[in-house]
């Protein structure tokens, strides 16, 4: 009997346990440990932020889908993981102290290093968690004129709510009639086409960004806040009525000083998922050390390689599933052509890019699927 623990409840950490159950046998011990019983699905959040989605469509209580395919379920917040014992340590939560293992999937995600930008926390919104989503939702609703700023700090690796908040905060000041008296520019600490990781994405949605009338501002590489005001390190400053900026990111402090993980905080892994250099310890999802940006689609199919090459290791088979590092996203919100990019790392091949309706629609499909097959 092994005993396998899965650490994080979101799309790299639920989708592992799942996959885990369908292929081990009954007589091995799955168990989940997250900080929260409430799995998110953050790219809703944007759609939520504008009056678009329901708190019932974001998330939902992760402790019944894992039972009902008898994964154990352990709300507490991981300290520090100890892979040469074999137990990590949790606090402040159902259960403290420490739990052992016999194979561990690391599924943490990424921290948001706020800290970084002085006066971050006074002065900027973000959407990254739901009640930070419902706020900045709030301060939208207020805002009918002046300067509006969206952008991503240096790090931060997460442009897609980026651009559909540009998008949307468009239209709704085309609707409410405040076009001529509101601005909004997106920053980049980089380029479009680094922030894009392709000229080809990067060239179609600068021509969606002019169709809507958002400026762009490139190399703006925010430092510090100041009330309505974002200086960079060079003393650069643009001034905001409304800004939402997603802060840098940094990789889980459970699993600092293990000597796993790059300058950032990210986890090196091999193609099968498992951690370079340890035994019997497998990391999925944003919290690994890859190129461009983080993702959720990422995160699931990392987390179904490890899945499987796991249950092979346990039952002492080769582990011959291998993870290609790819990019897909849907821009949503930008009207009547959302923009689909598919990016395969793997080649020096440019995205393929493709426009329409259809995007946004099969976006939507798969917010459906995910929801009613874990309701
Ligand atoms: C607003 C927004 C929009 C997005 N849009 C898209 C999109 O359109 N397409 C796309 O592919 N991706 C999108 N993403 C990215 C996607 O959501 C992430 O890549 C994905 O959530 C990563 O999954 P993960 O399981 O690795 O990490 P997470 O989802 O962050 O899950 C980590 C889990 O671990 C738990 N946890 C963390 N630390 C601890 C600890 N110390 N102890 C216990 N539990 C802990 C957390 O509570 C959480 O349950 C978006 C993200 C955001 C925020």
């Amino acid at each position: 009997m092994a005993k396998v623990l899965i650490l994080g409840g979101g799309f790299a950490g639920v989708v592992a346990a799942e996959r885990l159950a369908e292929q081990l046998g009954d007589e091995h011990q799955i168990t989940l440990v997250s900080r929260s019983r409430q799995f998110v699905f953050y790219p809703a959040l944007v759609r939520l932020a504008f009056g678009k989605a329901e708190l019932a469509d974001v998330s939902f209580d992760l402790r019944h889908t894992l039972l009902n395919r008898r994964v154990n379920f352990i709300e507490a917040e991981v300290a520090y993981i100890d892979p040469f014992e074999r137990n990590i340590t949790m606090a402040h939560g159902q259960v403290e102290g420490k739990l052992p293992y016999d194979y561990l999937v690391f599924a943490l995600g990424r921290r948001l290093a706020t800290e970084r930008i002085s006066g971050f926390y006074e002065h900027a919104h973000h959407l990254l968690n739901v009640d930070k989503a419902i706020s900045f939702g709030k301060a939208v609703k207020k805002f009918h004129e002046g300067q509006a700023v969206i952008g991503q700090c240096a790090g931060a690796r997460l442009p897609v709510p980026v651009y559909e908040t540009a998008f949307a905060l468009a239209r709704r000041l085309e609707e409410k009639g405040d076009t001529e008296r509101a601005r909004i520019t997106v920053v980049s600490p980089t380029t479009l086409e680094s922030e894009i990781t392709d000229p080809v994405g990067a060239a179609a949605l600068k021509k969606a960004l002019d169709a809507h009338q958002i400026e762009f501002l490139p190399n703006f590489n925010i430092d510090s806040l100041k009330q309505n005001s974002a200086i960079t390190k060079s003393g650069d400053a643009i001034n905001f009525d409304l800004l939402m900026l997603v802060p840098p990111f940094r990789g889980s402090s459970a699993a600092s000083y293990v000597g796993i993980t790059d300058q950032e905080g990210y986890i090196h892994v091999d193609s099968t998922m498992r951690v370079s250099g340890l035994e019997r310890i497998y990391a999925v999802g944003d919290c690994t050390s890859f190129d461009g940006p983080k993702m959720g689609h990422m995160a699931v199919r990392q987390a179904e390689i490890a899945a499987t090459n796991l249950a092979a290791e346990i039952d002492g088979r080769e582990r011959v599933s291998h993870y290609q590092h790819e990019m897909r996203f849907v821009l949503d919100e930008i009207g009547s052509g959302s923009l689909y990019l598919h990016k395969d790392f793997s080649t020096d091949e440019p995205a393929r890019v493709r426009q329409g309706r259809f995007w946004s629609w099969a976006k939507r499909v798969q917010e459906k699927y995910w929801e009613v097959s874990h309701l």
